[in-house]
């Protein structure tokens, strides 16, 4: 049985150590939110998490859900912690205090999210979705639309989902087929099928409010031709009540890889009854509204998931014996020695942890951008925040979720034999973990957004939010004798990516095939090189704790698994850059009769 313990300290020291999060009371009107509040809160979530969820994860892969003439059954005690979820207000900590929210900062809900994935994301995705559902009708629906349905959103009483996927069209929505005709009182008929639609159909919540991309007969062709409605399964009533059943029905659930007790389902709409969210033809701005967030949110399902295979690796590492280490026996009362001593199990262990105590910083330090963009009394400020955030959103969604699985992928070689078999728990994790790099855009599509939309914009004003203060930390460390260890490889890797930035940049207004064919190894490289940069901003703490007395192991190892990530992670970037340099002439001229 897999075990699950919140990485608490590592937390804390993100957020208050190497953030300085005690800012986040200086913001108007969260003056409350100082550590006083904040530290129960994420204590009460890791209790949660280790004490409900994370009990329900392994059941919960067993069971999976079941669908019986349109109506689905979430695993055994998927109910009950749904209620204790619900009641404890945690489907509400992030929403606005205007709809009974408690308008948490996102650098504290972030690292909530972390423990609800790595203990259980198949329960984490039945809120996950109601809050991006939540999310797009605060920010484009109507005065009535938020009455009416806001309140039971936010306090979990009512769920919701996010269609947008039909069977000919995923990426490409501008293809979609789901038709809303307008009705004499003002609302739409929706007839269409979505498929693949997480949380459409379950027994958690008395009524499900879906969010429906569609078309408006008449409009304009494309993605510019796409509204966004509200449909709710049951139409409330004079009360504010579950009322007359609505047209939308749930025709089957997917039978898939991972994450099997979260209900994956298709969707079919037959005249339901829908209303507007937003302006017409504009249903992708509304629902991009929610993307950002999402794609965050999904970030941090690759970080929640590697980081609870990395615990249960370590663990083992140290319990298994096998065979004698290669520098002389070391535990001479053993039958052979446990195979954390093995280089290529320490080289295992290190890699998941450089990779996910990073993601945990990028997580963060992004987070409380977002935060800073949103409460900020200087609009300059907060500009520059949101720039920051529409940057890297692409590179937390695509790496945090890559590395996630990659760890995963390493925390069942950590176990052998033993890790493939169901029987730990890590093979789970490895399924588990492989839906975050495809849903809310593909891998591949955060990169061509990385290269295609980010870099251009106002010519290159997102880029410099990461390369200028990159640049000014390399500027003013690299000659520092206690730092240059770690700042020089970044400095190192900081010149890889202005290069290749520079290379994309001149081929793609001709070429854009060579910015697509750049683009993932791009992400990958501009990634890490962020990771280098949060690994110095660590280092450097870790010093100062240290030399004010503070020392302890946990600064230790701050320390020695920078120094891994640095000398053998990321080379990794000299080897994407090399790639990126080459072009994707060798690509791009193939034969597809060849493949
Ligand atoms: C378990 C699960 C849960 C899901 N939950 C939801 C949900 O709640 N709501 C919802 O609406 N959808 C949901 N989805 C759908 C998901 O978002 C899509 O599967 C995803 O967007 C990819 O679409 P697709 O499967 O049609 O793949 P396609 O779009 O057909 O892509 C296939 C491949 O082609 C690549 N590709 C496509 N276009 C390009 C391009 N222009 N350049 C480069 N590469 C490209 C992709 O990266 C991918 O590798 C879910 C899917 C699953 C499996």
């Amino acid at each position: 049985m897999p075990s699950y313990q919140a990485p608490l300290r590592d937390m804390r020291f993100c957020l208050y150590d190497v953030f300085g999060g005690d800012e986040l009371a200086t913001l108007p009107g969260w003056e409350d939110f100082t550590r006083d509040l904040i530290d129960p809160v994420l204590d009460e979530a890791a209790k949660l998490c280790e004490e409900v969820l994370h009990p329900l994860n392994r059941s919960g892969d067993e069971e999976g859900c079941a669908w019986k003439e349109g109506e689905v059954t979430t695993p055994k005690g998927f109910k009950e912690a749904y209620t204790l979820f619900k009641d404890g207000g945690w489907t509400s900590i992030a929403c606005d205090p205007a709809y009974g929210g408690q308008g948490m900062p996102a650098a504290v809900n972030i690292l909530v999210e972390e423990m609800i994935c790595s203990s259980n994301l198949s329960f984490g995705m039945y809120p996950g979705l109601s809050h991006g559902a939540y999310v797009s009708l605060a920010a484009h629906g109507s005065d009535e639309l938020k009455a009416a349905y806001m309140p039971k959103l936010v306090d979990g009483t009512w769920s919701g989902t996010m269609c947008l996927t039909e069977p000919h069209c995923g990426t490409d929505l501008g293809l979609l087929r789901t038709a809303a005709i307008p009705q004499e009182d003002g609302s739409y008929a929706i007839t269409g099928t979505k498929i693949f639609i997480s949380a459409g159909e379950h027994d958690l919540t008395e009524n499900i409010l879906h969010l429906v991309l569609a078309k408006i007969p008449g409009g304009p062709k494309g993605v510019k031709g796409i509204s966004l409605f509200l449909v709710p399964k049951f139409l409330p009533d004079a009360a504010g009540n579950p009322g007359e059943r609505n047209a939308v029905a749930c025709g089957s659930i997917e039978h898939k890889m991972g994450i099997k007790a979260s209900a994956t389902c298709v969707m079919n709409f037959d005249g339901a009854k829908g209303w507007l969210i937003g302006e017409p033809h504009k249903g992708l701005r509304a629902m991009f509204a929610m993307m950002n967030t999402e794609r965050l949110a999904v970030g941090v399902q690759g970080l929640g998931i590697g980081e609870a295979s990395r615990q249960n690796a370590v663990i083992y590492a140290k319990e298994r014996i096998q065979m004698r280490s290669l520098s002389g026996v070391k535990a001479p009362d053993k039958a052979a020695d446990p195979i954390i001593v093995h280089p290529d199990v320490r080289r295992m262990l290190l890699t998941q942890k450089a990779y996910m105590e990073g993601c945990r910083a990028l997580a963060v330090w992004v987070a409380k951008a977002l935060d800073v963009s949103k409460k900020h009394p200087d609009p300059e400020v907060r500009k520059e925040n949101d720039d920051f955030v529409s940057l890297m959103t692409p590179i937390v969604k695509a790496l945090m979720t890559d590395l996630g699985s990659e760890v995963a992928n390493i925390g069942v070689q950590v176990f052998g034999g033993h890790g493939y078999i169901r029987e730990h728990g890590q093979e789970q994790y490895v399924r588990d973990a492989r839906i975050a790099q495809i849903y809310e855009g593909t891998n591949g599509v955060q990169s061509l957004d990385l290269v295609g939309r980010k870099m251009p914009e106002g010519a290159g004003r997102l880029l410099r939010r990461f390369f200028h203060p990159v640049s000014e930390y390399v500027a003013a460390k690299v000659e520092d004798e206690t730092m240059g260890e770690f700042v020089q490889p970044l400095a190192k890797a900081f010149v890889r990516l202005q290069q290749a930035t520079g290379q994309i940049a001149r081929t793609a207004l001709g070429r854009p095939d060579e910015a697509g064919a750049a683009s993932v190894d791009y992400l990958r490289l501009f990634g890490l090189t962020a990771l280098a940069y949060l690994w110095c901003l660590e280092v450097e703490v870790a010093k100062a704790k240290i030399d004010a007395g503070e020392g302890d192991i946990f600064y230790e190892g701050k320390i020695a698994t920078a120094r891994f990530f640095m000398e053998r992670l990321l080379p990794d970037t000299g080897a994407r850059f090399s790639a990126i340099m080459a072009g994707g002439k060798s690509m791009m001229t193939f034969p597809d009769e060849a493949f």
